[in-house]
């Protein structure tokens, strides 16, 4: 299955100059959500995946069928003041400013391996941070795994030494 053909592009959101790339239209066909969890399951279980964390909030839409195929267990990381028990945080760049991810202190055990899941992979920032936190907790970064990667943004390099994989590439 050709995935490209499920995305649409959105040009100019959500500012001038952005071109968005909406995977709501890969969400909303049956056999394209599928067929992308079904890809990252394969590349889970080549990594020898424990458990399954992402990013809020589009890595949840993503990462929980993954989960649920593998019988893994899922990890959400979050914006601050979302997780109601005690969280490890990690402060991260943005264009303009800073942002802060968290993630509960339990919910990754030393040794696990661990695969992160996002929708897209522009800068790096977001799973930059997602994992520090993981291998602040002690678990193993088995691999990134994305829908989609923006290889212009370089967000790869940024992320050197890790496994990643995404399914398709601008
Ligand atoms: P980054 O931290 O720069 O790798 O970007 C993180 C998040 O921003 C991704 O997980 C996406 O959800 C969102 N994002 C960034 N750029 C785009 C884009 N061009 N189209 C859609 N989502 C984007």
């Amino acid at each position: 299955m050709d995935l490209k053909e499920f995305v649409t592009i959105v040009p100019d959101y959500p500012k001038e100059g952005i071109s968005f790339k909406d995977i709501s239209t890969i969400m909303d066909n049956g056999k394209a959500y599928k067929f992308a969890t079904d890809e990252i399951v394969k590349f889970a279980k080549e990594v020898e995946t424990d458990i399954i964390v992402g990013p809020e909030a589009r890595g949840f839409i993503i990462g929980c069928p993954v989960a649920y195929a593998l019988e893994a267990g899922f990890a959400p990381v979050r914006k601050p003041g979302k997780l109601p028990r005690e969280t490890i945080e990690v402060e991260y760049d943005l264009e303009y400013g800073k942002d802060v991810l968290t993630i509960h202190k339990d919910a990754i055990k030393p040794g696990q391996r661990v695969l992160i899941v996002d929708d897209l992979l522009a800068t790096g920032g977001t799973i930059g941070a997602t994992i520090e936190l993981v291998e602040k907790l002690g678990g193993i970064v088995a691999g990134c795994a994305f829908i989609i990667e923006l290889s212009y943004l370089d967000g790869r390099n940024k992320l050197k030494g890790y496994d990643m994989r995404s399914l398709i590439t601008y």
